[in-house]
């Protein structure tokens, strides 16, 4: 494998894309047991309206490699979802996610986090009863809970997908359509989907002060699930000028590093106490773009 240094300096691995070289599957084998060892762990980014409020949180995990450092989570998501691990790294996810809202809850802390799964999951058989039930265990309600899927879902037996959505919805858990944008025909799927939210994704989000026909797109995103009665979330906001052209096209809330990267739980448990009830507020000058 290549290795490359990223911004903190530490290793992120590169794999050639070839899907069943010996190098792939020695990283499955690594998941599988990182996973077993809890090797793997979940940082927190938080989603802030315009008024500074914490919306909630999205988890996103992450993997250090004992060897190999950094481990992308596109990389190995991908790993786990071509091999059959994918319900197995949800099920550690949610678990781990769910864990951490009871325990934060305890403290006053009452934030909604969101759990990125991925179509494999809608796919498997008794996936919305296995949500309720780790709900239910953790003393957490569903309303704390939100679900980030894509439209992918829907490429194989869309029917079934939107039935076990339904059935999420129904128990009170929220959907979300992350990346928007980046699928294919979106506007069927938004019909048929029963998601709250709608995520912008970050590459039309990124160009957005810049870039008059990416502009456009937004706010027609913004206006047309406005017009559906969803929120909508922009991703990948870094800079000022992007933040005030989102609140101009009456975006609900962002999502960037111009509020904050994601963070360890502690460093999240910290984050939150520090807003309080005052919520995240704006640096006056833009800040450069944290790492
Ligand atoms: P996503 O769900 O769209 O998450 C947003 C990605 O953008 C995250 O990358 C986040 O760290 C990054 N990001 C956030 N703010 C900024 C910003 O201001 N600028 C830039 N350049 N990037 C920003 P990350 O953590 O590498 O995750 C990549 C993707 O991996 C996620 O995209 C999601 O699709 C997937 N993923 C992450 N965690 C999980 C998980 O637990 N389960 C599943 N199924 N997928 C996950
Ligand atoms: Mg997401
Ligand atoms: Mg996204
Ligand atoms: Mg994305």
């Amino acid at each position: 494998y290549q290795a490359k240094r990223d911004r903190t300096g530490v290793e992120v691995y590169e794999s050639k894309r070839d899907s069943n070289t010996p190098d792939r599957l020695g990283l499955l084998g690594d998941l599988r047991r990182a996973l077993d060892a809890q090797e793997v762990h979940l940082h927190y980014q938080p989603k802030v309206r315009f008024d500074g409020q914490v919306a909630g949180l999205e988890a996103l995990v992450r993997w250090v490699h004992p060897e190999r450092g950094k481990v992308p989570p596109d990389e190995f998501i991908a790993i786990a979802e071509s091999s059959g691990l994918m319900p197995h790294l949800t099920e550690y996810v949610l678990e781990t996610a769910l864990g951490q809202v009871a325990r934060w809850r305890e403290q006053g802390l009452f934030v909604p986090v969101a759990v990125n799964v991925s179509p494999r999951d809608v796919h498997t058989p008794g996936f919305a009863g296995s949500v309720a039930a780790r709900l239910a265990r953790h003393g957490v309600p569903a309303g704390a809970l939100q679900l980030e899927i894509t439209e992918h879902v829907l490429l194989e037996d869309p029917q079934r997908a939107a039935d076990t959505l339904n059935q999420l919805t129904a128990h009170g858990v929220k959907m979300s359509l992350d990346d928007f944008g980046t699928g294919y025909s979106s506007l069927v799927h938004l019909r048929r989907l029963p998601v709250s939210e709608l995520k912008i994704d970050r590459s039309f989000v990124a160009r957005l002060a810049v870039d008059t026909e990416d502009a456009e797109i937004v706010r027609c995103t913004v206006d047309l699930a406005h017009s559906l009665g969803l929120l909508v979330v922009a991703e990948g906001v870094e800079d000022d000028e992007t933040w005030e052209r989102l609140r101009d096209l009456r975006c609900d809330a962002v999502q960037g590093w111009l509020v904050a990267a994601a963070m360890p739980p502690d460093e999240t448990t910290a984050w939150l106490r520090a807003r309080g009830s005052r919520g995240w507020q704006r640096p006056r000058a833009a800040l450069p773009a944290a790492a």
